[in-house]
């Protein structure tokens, strides 16, 4: 009775402190720019099966792509374990599933005992990867401090799962031999549990110990679970793995466009329009309304993204395959699509928390362009690179276009080679300093 109500208390902290963090990401990504996203819906979702659900472009190397997918099928498959974990602990049960499913019950916590084996192992190559072998695209600049960390707990919290899954199943195992498990007894089979792998760890591990420390550890590893189910929801809001839950919507409302189409900015084409038309009445439009705000060109800040673009950021896995596939990185520059994206999710908490502070007037005298500099800006080739190889299709390459817009549009900043470049299309109609009508002239030579 006072587990459960123990139970119950911090099931309802848990999710209420998870759910208070997730509106506050939710009104976060609510600052950004509408963007309509809802055509297309049985494209959406095909999108959203193959590349989200299907993990398809991780596939594009095989190594992590099968570690990862041993980590992504045992956090799915074990959610089934964890219903009946929340069930024994509002009712004070054991192992309630196991009276009604039988054969069954012992089939689906083999399954996630096997899973969880390979995640054990996928696990501890992921370390291996950003601590001992350091791997360069997990140890770029961005990733220094806070980012690295933040990648190392959440891979020791899961090792930490695990652990209390086996201690858990192992110990009961034991116990049910000595027939001194409360597991539910409805169903007649086999004397043991017969979990895949607990079967023989159990008795490895614990075999030897009385039936106090047994029922200890059982408890132990049963609370530990559930406690670290409680702390990895509710840190999930402070960390990359957001992307466990934001990847699904954020494939599905990703852009369906083809890659290198840019969007128009209307204002902008409404005046050269006008400009280009020679029956066009200039006066004829309406009088500009004094008390409208000036429209921005660009971003200047979070605010002026689209909120795909804010949902992007939270979504991103920090996983560095677009900075590795970056040719502006590969040849030494400044620009990492990653740190664009790292870079606009952490102004856009700044600013979020701002707002919840201060009231959405204030201004804390920073700006986007505060966190990532006009040389990383100008870096960049648009070569899309860094959109096709992402595996929740994030464009960071739209931010620094609209980042790129706002300096040249709204502060005249331009680097001098564009500048002379675009006076040159301006005066000649081509990039070079050569007038129109000498251009012929190459084929008069001898
Ligand atoms: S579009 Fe820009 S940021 Fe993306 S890969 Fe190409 S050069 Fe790098
Ligand atoms: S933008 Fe995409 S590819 Fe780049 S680090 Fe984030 S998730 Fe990985």
């Amino acid at each position: 009775m006072i587990s459960s109500i123990i139970f119950i208390i911090l099931a309802l902290a848990g999710f209420t402190f998870f759910t208070l963090n997730m509106l506050k990401i939710r009104s976060n990504i609510l600052l950004g720019q509408k963007l309509d996203r809802t055509d297309n819906k049985a494209e959406r979702w095909k999108t959203m099966i193959l590349v989200a659900f299907g993990q398809k472009k991780m596939f594009k190397r095989w190594f992590p792509a099968v570690m990862h997918l041993f980590i992504y099928t045992a956090f799915i498959i074990t959610q089934i374990e964890l219903i009946e974990i929340f069930t024994d602990g509002i009712t004070g049960g054991h192992r309630l599933f196991r009276g009604s499913l039988g054969g069954f019950y012992t089939f689906i916590i083999s399954l996630i005992e096997i899973l969880s084996v390979l995640a054990f192992i996928a696990t501890i190559v992921f370390l291996s990867r950003r601590n001992l072998i350091r791997l360069p695209r997990l140890n770029m600049r961005e990733m220094a401090g806070w980012p690295r960390k933040d990648a190392n707990l959440i891979l020791i919290m899961e090792l930490t799962l695990i652990c209390c899954i086996f201690m858990m199943n192992g110990a009961d195992e034991v116990l049910f031999n000595r027939d001194m498990s409360h597991a539910a007894t409805t169903f007649t089979g086999d004397n043991t549990f017969g979990f895949a792998v607990s079967q023989f760890i159990g008795p490895a591990f614990f075999g030897n110990m009385s039936n106090e420390t047994l029922m200890i550890i059982e408890r132990i590893g049963w609370w530990g679970h559930i406690m670290m189910v409680f702390v990895f929801l509710n840190y999930l809001p402070y960390s990359k793995h957001l992307h466990i839950l934001l990847a699904f919507p954020n494939v599905y409302y990703s852009n369906l466009e083809p890659m290198g189409k840019f969007a128009n900015n209307q204002a902008v084409k409404k005046e050269v329009q006008l400009m280009m038309d020679p029956d066009a009445d200039p006066y004829a439009a309406p009088a500009p309304d004094e008390n409208a705000t000036p429209q921005r060109f660009g971003a200047k800040d979070v605010e002026d993204l689209s909120w795909k673009n804010l949902m992007d950021a939270y979504s991103c896995t920090e996983c560095g395959r677009c900075t590795d596939n970056c040719p502006a990185n590969q040849t030494g520059k400044l620009l990492s699509p990653r740190a664009i994206m790292m870079a606009t999710r952490d102004r856009l908490d700044e600013k979020g928390n701002n707002i919840r502070k201060h009231g959405k007037d204030y201004d804390d005298g920073k700006s986007l362009h505060s966190y990532i500099s006009e040389e990383e800006l100008w870096a960049c080739t648009t070569c899309n690179a860094c959109v096709e190889t992402c595996p929740v299709d994030i464009s960071p390459m739209n931010i620094i276009m609209q980042m790129r817009q706002y300096l040249v549009m709204e502060e005249s900043k331009i680097p001098n080679e564009l500048a002379g470049m675009n006076t040159n299309i301006e005066n000649n109609g081509a990039p070079w300093q050569f007038s129109p009508e000498d251009r012929i002239k190459w084929a008069e030579e001898e």
